[in-house]
């Protein structure tokens, strides 16, 4: 049975008013709640434990070196890596990417060589590879997707070349709710000799993630949407490929030995986590794994997907609704406008009755042009939500459209 009542408990600031009204919180694609194990994990942590990480010989910084490297194979265990040689620490989504584009673009990308990203993507996943456009004269291409928000497959196929160097696609998109077929794409690109990089952030929250089954070469996400702490997050990559990898930045931790005739770099995964890891944010995002794994990755999806669809044919009854993605395979995701209400006004009059969505591109300006609209109001669901809140925001929908 999946007690959303007993769940709710868990998160202690779902219990609290906005405006007097309690909150419907409906904007987990940016950012989830917490429960009181994972602040609980932290704070106990601070209080009990903490110490540098592995450079101590003292009791606690042993204690906090093993409680660190245990959350590594936490998230090892999580996404079914091979080893945890193959995950490393970073601040979240954006920084893994922007670690792999610039050692994997020292390593491997040089003037006319080709990366592909798709037509939905995050600015996190083109940026740091316009970066090195700028920098190193690679040229991006673009899969494009139809109405409903599904990529080209057989455009896909079309993009490759003998230039193409890797493949950057997000699996589940943080504006259309599409759930990408990753794997079937890492099959075709693996056909061409080309690496694929998997945008998780949405993914991870939402469905259970296995990167080997997927063939992933590399896997990204950020523990603050999968109910963990901000500033953490993961890069899995394949070792094969993490060995091939140049360091991406230098400081304590990522080194063997340093003279200042010739520094060696330490084994992986510290090879890329230069500095004081956030031991801390580890413990946390450890912690919210367990969590999300104790209550069942199936049963959260199966949960999210009657959730959306439910919300889904509510707001349809709303007259002049628009909804921005229509996949046959879609996440716990909802992007609409209604009428010409602008997506901000409607955001801000839902924010009055209690109701938090997000309005605006979704930091995916690209798909937006596509699209041909400015932005789009975005209700995303979470694990905690409940149909009672889908009608308060249906409610809440119809009232503002009438005021219009
Ligand atoms: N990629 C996708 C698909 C996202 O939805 C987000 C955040 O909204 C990001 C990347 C960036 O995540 P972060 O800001 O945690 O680094």
């Amino acid at each position: 049975m999946y007690n959303v009542e007993e769940i709710r408990a868990d998160f202690p600031i779902l219990a609290r008013t906005v405006y007097g009204k309690p909150l419907v919180y409906l904007d987990n694609g940016a950012t989830t709640q917490k429960p009181r194990c994972v602040v609980d994990a932290i704070t106990d942590e601070y209080y009990s434990v903490n110490a540098n990480v592995h450079r101590g010989v003292h009791f606690l910084s042993q204690q906090a070196t093993e409680l660190h490297e245990a959350s590594r194979e936490t998230v090892r265990r999580f996404i079914n890596a091979r080893s945890t040689n193959e995950i490393v620490f970073t601040r979240g989504t954006t920084e893994s990417i922007n670690l792999l584009a610039s050692s994997f673009g020292e390593a491997f990308l040089g003037e006319g060589d080709e990366v592909i990203v798709s037509t939905m993507e995050h600015h996190s996943n083109i940026v740091p590879w316009q970066l090195l456009q700028m920098r190193k004269g690679i040229k991006l291409r673009v899969i494009p997707m139809n109405d409903c928000g599904e990529l080209l497959l057989n455009e896909y196929e079309r993009l490759f070349t003998e230039r193409t160097r890797i493949v950057c696609v997000t699996h589940v998109s943080n504006v259309l709710g599409t759930v990408n077929p990753v794997k079937d794409m890492i099959a075709t690109a693996h056909a061409h000799g080309v690496p694929v990089l998997v945008d998780g952030a949405q993914s991870i929250p939402h469905m259970p993630v296995d990167v080997q089954a997927l063939d992933a070469d590399f896997y990204v996400f950020s523990g603050h949407k999968v109910y963990g702490p901000t500033g953490v997050g993961v890069l899995y990559g394949k070792e094969e490929w993490l060995d091939k990898l140049p360091p991406y930045q230098g400081g304590g931790e990522m080194i063997q030995h340093v003279s200042f005739e010739r520094t060696t770099f330490n084994e992986l995964p510290f090879k890329f986590e230069a500095g004081t890891p956030d031991y801390i944010g580890t413990t946390g995002l450890a912690r919210a794994l367990d969590y999300v794994t104790t209550l069942g990755m199936d049963r959260i999806a199966a949960y999210e997907h009657d959730l959306t669809e439910y919300a889904t044919r509510r707001l349809k009854e709303i007259p002049g609704m628009r909804i921005f993605g229509e996949a046959a395979e879609k996440g716990s995701v909802i992007s609409f406008l209604v009428g010409d209400i602008h997506h901000f006004d409607m955001g801000t009059l839902l924010d009055r009755l209690g109701i938090a969505v997000r309005t605006g591109h979704h930091c995916a300006q690209p798909l937006m042009q596509r699209l041909g609209i400015e932005g789009t109001v975005r209700a995303s669901f979470a694990l905690y939500n409940t149909k009672e809140e889908i009608d308060a925001l249906v409610a809440g929908v119809e009232r503002v459209s009438r005021m219009f």
